[in-house]
């Protein structure tokens, strides 16, 4: 058996926006870097803690460094003109309500609402919306509690960036279980819940089992697994080691365990060096002990992880560690997207190339993945058919399920970014489903 050493405890202690000035401070960052950081954070939303900053971020390395990219508002994450009436506004310190005013105006034309996830699959019962909750996949509800929909620290590629800021409103998240416990009873094909943010794993351990216990003790419907999607491992293990309420938290997870559900904690870890540190380690261990299955998804991003060794490195260490890699995401069409985005077929190449790398145990991952309007399409190879290259594309989820598993083509194209950008092959007029739905 692995001997861990104690870990001294940590307290949660997170920066945002009105942190800045301290972080340049402390790490000596330039007065240009300092306002440009302002001046993008009035606009993308902004959280570090102290573990980030003194624990992953390697400053020597900044601005380059993954971590920083990753976590820090960077200058190119704005339009030219943009950035430059964002400085000037921080510049000559405009107050917190014209900032705001402007910054508004930037966050509308950033797509704040990609593929309509808002309005589209929301569940009934008898014609009633229920808040909180989305049913896109027949087996598998997503789940968003409403003091769950925050995080650690801010991704500065989130796709759910436009709720941290408030453009999109919280309407979206569920106070209560009982309308789930409804549903699910309704729906008895239903077996997976992923509860869901934000990240639930910001909650303190008894608001979460509100929502958690209900689900073991009614055993609604035909629920036999239990997600839980959470970065918590990546930027704030301490939440599953010295947190105050840690050792309550892994009592919850190992008793969802023990009532007979399949628990998954589907983890985000964005690069390598989350999974480096004594306490990550230490965080994914104690998360296995309960039973539970730790599953790893994140997109590929230009800046933090658009390589294949960085990927090959990830997944080792995931698989060392006992996480099974899952997922490996097209990043979505909103914010920041010109910043980040990888045309789908380097994407190919950085998946393919990594999965070449690694043993067969981490070959459980699919990617990369799209998920689009009528579900999750893997680009799955690039090949030549009848003289034409093309990509081979495939349906990995889909909200009709004879959907699932089919396979099709379309036209190459090395900078096509998002299925609603490609085209079907020569011959053929258009996709097999409707491309409006993208
Ligand atoms: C990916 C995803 C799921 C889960 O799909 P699995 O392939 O079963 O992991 C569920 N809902 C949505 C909206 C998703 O994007
Ligand atoms: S942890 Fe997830 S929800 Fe939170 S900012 Fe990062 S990507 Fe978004």
């Amino acid at each position: 058996m692995q001997v861990i050493a104690p870990l001294p405890p940590r307290s949660y202690r997170s920066f945002g926006r009105r942190g800045i000035d301290r972080i340049a401070q402390l790490r000596r960052l330039s007065t240009e870097q300092r306002t440009a950081i302002k001046a993008v954070a009035a606009v993308l939303p902004f959280r570090v803690n102290e573990y980030i900053l003194d624990d992953l971020i390697r400053w020597e390395d900044v601005p380059d460094d993954p971590i920083f990219r990753l976590t820090f508002p960077q200058p190119e994450m704005l339009p030219a003109p943009d950035l430059t009436r964002m400085t000037g506004l921080v510049t000559r310190g405009a107050g917190d309500d014209e900032l705001k005013a402007a910054a508004r105006e930037i966050q509308h034309r950033m797509n704040p609402h990609p593929g309509r996830q808002m309005e589209l699959n929301v569940p009934r019962i008898n014609g009633r919306r229920l808040r909180g909750m989305q049913h896109k996949y027949r087996e598998t509800v997503l789940f968003f509690p409403a003091s769950g929909q925050t995080c650690h620290a801010y991704c500065t590629y989130c796709f759910r960036w436009a709720q941290f800021v408030g453009v999109q409103e919280l309407r979206f998240a569920s106070r209560g279980v009982d309308d789930l416990l409804h549903y699910l009873r309704l729906h008895p094909e239903v077996t997976d819940v992923l509860i869901t943010g934000g990240d639930p794993m910001i909650m303190r351990t008894p608001v979460l089992a509100r929502y958690v216990e209900p689900l073991l003790e009614r055993r609604p419907g035909g629920l036999t697994n239990i997600r839980i999607g959470t970065k918590a491992p990546a930027s704030w293990p301490y939440r599953f080691l010295t947190d105050p309420d840690a050792d309550d938290l892994l009592r919850l997870l190992a008793r969802i365990v023990a009532s007979g559900f399949h628990l998954a904690v589907m983890v985000h870890y964005s690069h390598p060096r989350e999974l480096d540190t004594p306490v990550a380690r230490h965080a994914v261990r104690r998360i296995l002990d309960t039973g539970a299955v730790l599953r790893s998804q994140a997109p590929v991003v230009r800046h933090v992880n658009a390589d294949a060794g960085v990927w090959a490195s990830m997944w080792r260490k995931q698989v060392q560690l006992g996480v099974v890699p899952y997922y490996m995401f097209v990043a979505r069409d909103t914010g920041p997207r010109d910043y980040f985005e990888v045309p789908l077929a380097e994407g190919y190449e950085i998946f393919t190339d990594a999965y070449r790398q690694v043993s067969g145990l981490a070959r459980t991952v699919r990617g990369p993945s799209m998920s689009a309007t009528p579900g999750k399409v893997l680009v799955d190879g690039i090949t030549t058919v009848n003289g034409e290259r093309v990509f081979v594309l495939k349906i990995l989820q889909a909200r009709d399920p004879s959907w699932v598993g089919r396979v099709f083509f379309a036209r190459f194209d090395p900078e096509a970014t998002w299925l609603n950008q490609l085209r079907p092959p020569a011959g053929k007029e258009r996709f097999f489903f409707d491309p409006d739905e993208l």
